[in-house]
């Protein structure tokens, strides 16, 4: 595969993790006494992206360096930059970083099953297609529901889909989403960058079946369910 520029990775892992309820951020909790971060990490290493940006916390850069990348070796990770207040300014905070063109890949450090082989396949749909995101087809029936809880809506499954990560841009569109986003003083709600990249950008982004082990650990039973899958 010809692929023009650098390919890069941003892993996010600049979140309190409020819903795990647990003083440790999720991303620094241990399976197999290796932190959930380090996964990630590991992943990416073994693929074919040229670099990792890792975004974290300022209080937990010493840390992520020393217990994390240099502990076990990661020798992709050329910057680590501190997180913003949200999501989005975690993502936009790290590709400032970004300066070279070519590829962007984002992935959330609470997927820590992602596998080598679904980062690379990634690549190659996104030289192909120039902006792309992981996802599975939703398995339940979901509801609209109004403030009150009661169902208004039930959208037909076969239009949804559950997004993860990574999601994956030419650089230069996805850079230029997030400055459009950042010039916009109305802006809320933003929960995945393919829909920075819809809004600013006026361009669709294609849906790439994913896997459904890829999930997202968010709560304390995703603990056990990602033993299960990380034990494979
Ligand atoms: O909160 P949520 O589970 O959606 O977070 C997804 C990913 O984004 C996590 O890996 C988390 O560490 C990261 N994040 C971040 N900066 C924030 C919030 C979340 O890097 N301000």
């Amino acid at each position: 595969m010809n692929i023009m520029g650098k390919v890069t990775a941003i892993v996010l892992a600049a979140g309190k993790g409020n819903r795990m309820h647990s003083e440790i951020p999720k991303q620094y909790l241990e399976v197999y006494n290796k932190p959930i971060l380090y996964y990630a990490l590991h992943a990416f290493e073994q693929s074919q992206v040229d670099n990792i940006v890792l975004v974290t916390r300022q209080e937990d850069i010493a840390y992520c360096k020393e217990q994390i990348i240099d502990k076990y070796g990661i020798q992709k990770v050329t910057d680590i930059v501190q997180g913003g207040e949200e999501r989005y300014w975690s993502v936009y905070n790290g590709l400032k970083t970004c300066r070279e063109t070519g590829y962007v890949l984002i992935h959330d450090s609470a997927r820590p099953c992602i596998g080598v082989e679904r980062i690379n396949e990634m690549i190659e749909e996104v030289v192909r297609i120039g902006a792309c995101t992981f996802g599975v087809p939703v398995k339940d029936t979901i509801k609209v529901v109004n403030e009150d809880g009661y169902g208004i809506d039930t959208p037909p499954r076969r239009y949804l889909w559950q997004i993860q990560t990574p999601q994956v841009f030419e650089a230069g569109l996805i850079k230029e989403a997030y400055e459009r986003l950042y010039n916009d003083t109305t802006a809320g709600n933003i929960t995945d960058d393919a829909m920075v990249v819809e809004h600013y950008m006026d361009r669709t982004v294609k849906m790439t079946m994913a896997d459904y082990k890829n999930i997202k650990v968010t709560t304390p039973e995703d603990m056990d369910i990602a033993r299960i899958f990380l034990k494979a």
